[in-house]
């Protein structure tokens, strides 16, 4: 009979949480790999060091809906990125780094603050540089009596190996994806590789969970949800990121996202300075449609 969440029939969560430390020293928690020391040192892209450092902790509406429920998602947001994307529409607390640091005790205690307050799950926002402190937390959450799915919202920028250590402990990916063009992903989010990078991982997560399940209540109890924000002029490739998806597989979730604004450093760029138009959205709905994707969301477009 299977257990929900997962990670309460994971024998190895103890071992897990060392050789994600491990992973720190030196760190290749994320794709950059930058090498440094974590334990010592906060030079690497994401800017942070050991301490988990976190933006806010509270009950979030917002979500797609089986994630917020009616009672909310218990939403943390970390703080930093090592993705540097320059329209970031969060950028007060993934590029500003704006945020409190706090010792894994005190995370674990967010986690059971939360729940307490009726959480239908933990939802790290942005948690990628993040991974072995989050892991930690949890194995100390659970020895507590913490039972909450957890969230893994992410970039989509992962590192395979750290994603690989996460099987079993992610009950629901929340991956974005950001472009299908590498010269894309490179000018606006200077990340190398992206889309092979992002694929990869997108991949690993349906082998893990698989596509998305509700329950009675119609809330998401495990999955794979993939975010796709539409750019002006078509820069994020919808219809090549949905061909992707639909290829893996047609029960994975979509978000279709139309709500960008030009923020952070957009205006920098003459192309990215104005919202998307109806054509543009509609062209990505009429992709979700032709490749029969039909589990997920849309938003409107004002
Ligand atoms: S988590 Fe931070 S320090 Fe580690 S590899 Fe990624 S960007 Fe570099």
């Amino acid at each position: 009979m299977s257990v929900y969440p997962t990670y309460l029939g994971l024998r190895d969560l103890p071992e897990r949480v060392q050789l994600l430390k491990e992973k720190l020293q030196p760190c290749t928690v994320c794709p950059f790999h930058c090498g440094i020391d974590r334990f010592t040192a906060r030079s690497g892209r994401c800017g942070m060091g050991y301490a988990p450092k976190v933006a806010s902790w509270s009950l979030h509406h917002g979500e797609e809906p089986p994630i917020s429920g009616e009672r909310g998602s218990g939403t943390i947001f970390m703080s930093g990125c090592s993705l540097h994307c320059s329209f970031c529409q969060n950028y007060p607390i993934s590029q500003l780094r704006h945020g409190q640091e706090m010792s894994i005790t005190e995370l674990t205690e967010c986690m059971l603050e939360l729940q307490e307050k009726g959480a239908h799950n933990i939802n790290f926002v942005t948690p990628t540089h993040f991974v072995p402190q989050i892991v930690e937390a949890l194995h100390l959450a659970v020895g507590r009596d913490f039972h909450l799915p957890i969230v893994y919202n992410t970039s989509g920028y992962d590192d395979l190996e750290t994603l690989q250590l996460l099987d079993g402990i992610v009950d629901i990916y929340l991956p974005d994806m950001k472009y299908c063009d590498d010269r894309m992903a490179k000018r606006y989010s200077g990340a190398r590789h992206y889309v092979s990078v992002n694929r990869k991982a997108i991949g690993e997560m349906y082998r893990q969970v698989g596509g998305l399940t509700l329950d009675s209540e119609g809330l998401v109890r495990r999955g794979l949800i993939v975010r796709h924000l539409v750019l002006p002029g078509d820069l994020s490739g919808a219809a090549e990121v949905l061909r992707f998806v639909a290829g893996l597989s047609t029960s994975i979730g979509i978000s279709l996202m139309s709500q960008y604004f030009p923020a952070h450093r957009a205006a920098e760029y003459t192309e990215l300075q104005r919202k998307i138009a109806r054509e543009e959205y509609a062209q990505a709905l009429e992709a979700l449609d032709h490749y029969g994707l039909l589990k997920g969301w849309i938003q409107p477009l004002e």
